[in-house]
């Protein structure tokens, strides 16, 4: 199995469009298995509209709770709570209260309130999915509002998917990955064997690209680069590609801007099975032929 993740250092360079549509030629070849590691924002559903097939909760971390009718209002858990995170009685609110986005569940409170009146429980941060797409098996995820640990639950998504891959000796595994840097992309990197990195000529493209360029470069993975609307400004096309090229980054291809990206859209299809012709489409189809002959070396 070969694992092919998407990754941008900034979100809105055509990441998730371009895995639906390397999905969508992609399954003209191989059956593969699909990943959507953007748990935060994940999107890759609304353009493969695949069918749930199974739901399964994710715990996130522990939050603490108070009983009042033990609590003695003595402020002991005010004082010793490091986050701020419990609230003392107010004009609004006549008991001690936890404000939750706060609560780090570090436990404090709980051990050093006097009348045992905190518990601490794991809270249900999101849940993931197993979903049936017309390109593969999706395994997708969402992560609620405020909450932590998007990390786990993409290495929770991921390898539910290379589970699947194994037992099905399924050749490809594709990961729309997260954006930026952080823990999710970390998680949404490991054991990949190609980050395909889609940047823009836009003023900060060399600087986020160098910064996602370091971070698939520490965990060892080959990355590849690709030009979205290239041609909207060809003045910093060509300083990413001198840019790439003195760091010996293989590059992908340019995607032209094509108003077919943005009607695919709000079709809700990949580019190239709503437009097969559009120049976009074609650009894409040479990009795949470039990744398939990078992970066949
Ligand atoms: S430490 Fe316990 S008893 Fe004291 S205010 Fe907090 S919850 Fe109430
Ligand atoms: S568990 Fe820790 S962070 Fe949460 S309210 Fe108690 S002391 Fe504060």
């Amino acid at each position: 199995m070969k694992q092919i993740v998407v990754l941008s250092g900034k979100g809105g360079t055509g990441k998730t469009s371009l895995t639906a549509a390397m999905a969508h030629i992609a399954a003209d070849q191989h059956t593969l298995v699909l990943a959507d590691a953007d748990v935060d924002a994940a999107n890759l559903e609304i353009l493969l509209k695949p069918a749930k097939l199974e739901e399964f909760v994710f715990t996130g971390g522990y939050k603490a709770e108070i009983d009042n009718d033990r609590c003695t209002k003595c402020g002991i858990c005010f004082d010793v709570c490091r986050f701020n995170a419990v609230i003392p009685p107010d004009s609004s609110e006549n008991n001690y209260r936890i404000d939750k986005i706060s609560c780090e569940g570090c436990n404090s409170c709980v051990y050093q309130c006097p009348e045992n009146a905190i518990t601490s429980e794991r809270t249900t941060a999101g849940a993931w999915f197993v979903s049936r797409s017309v390109y593969g098996t999706l395994y997708h995820a969402e992560m609620k509002a405020g909450e932590e640990n998007s990390g786990k639950l993409v290495t929770t998504v991921k390898n539910a998917a290379i589970s699947k891959c194994t037992e099905l000796d399924e050749p490809i595994l594709l990961v729309d990955g997260p954006p930026g840097i952080g823990c999710p992309v970390i998680a949404a990197c490991a054991g990949a064997d190609l980050a395909v990195i889609p940047t823009e000529p836009g003023v900060s493209a060399i600087h986020d690209l160098s910064r996602i360029l370091k971070t698939v470069k520490h965990f060892g993975i080959t990355p590849a680069v690709c030009i979205n609307r290239s041609d909207i400004n060809p003045d910093k096309t060509s300083e990413i590609e001198k840019f790439c090229g003195e760091d010996g980054i293989p590059l992908l291809g340019r995607i032209p801007y094509d108003p077919a990206v943005t009607r695919s859209m709000s079709k809700g299809l990949p580019v190239n099975a709503f437009d097969p012709s559009a120049p976009a489409s074609i650009a894409i189809s040479r990009i795949w032929e470039a990744i398939s002959s990078l992970i066949r070396t």
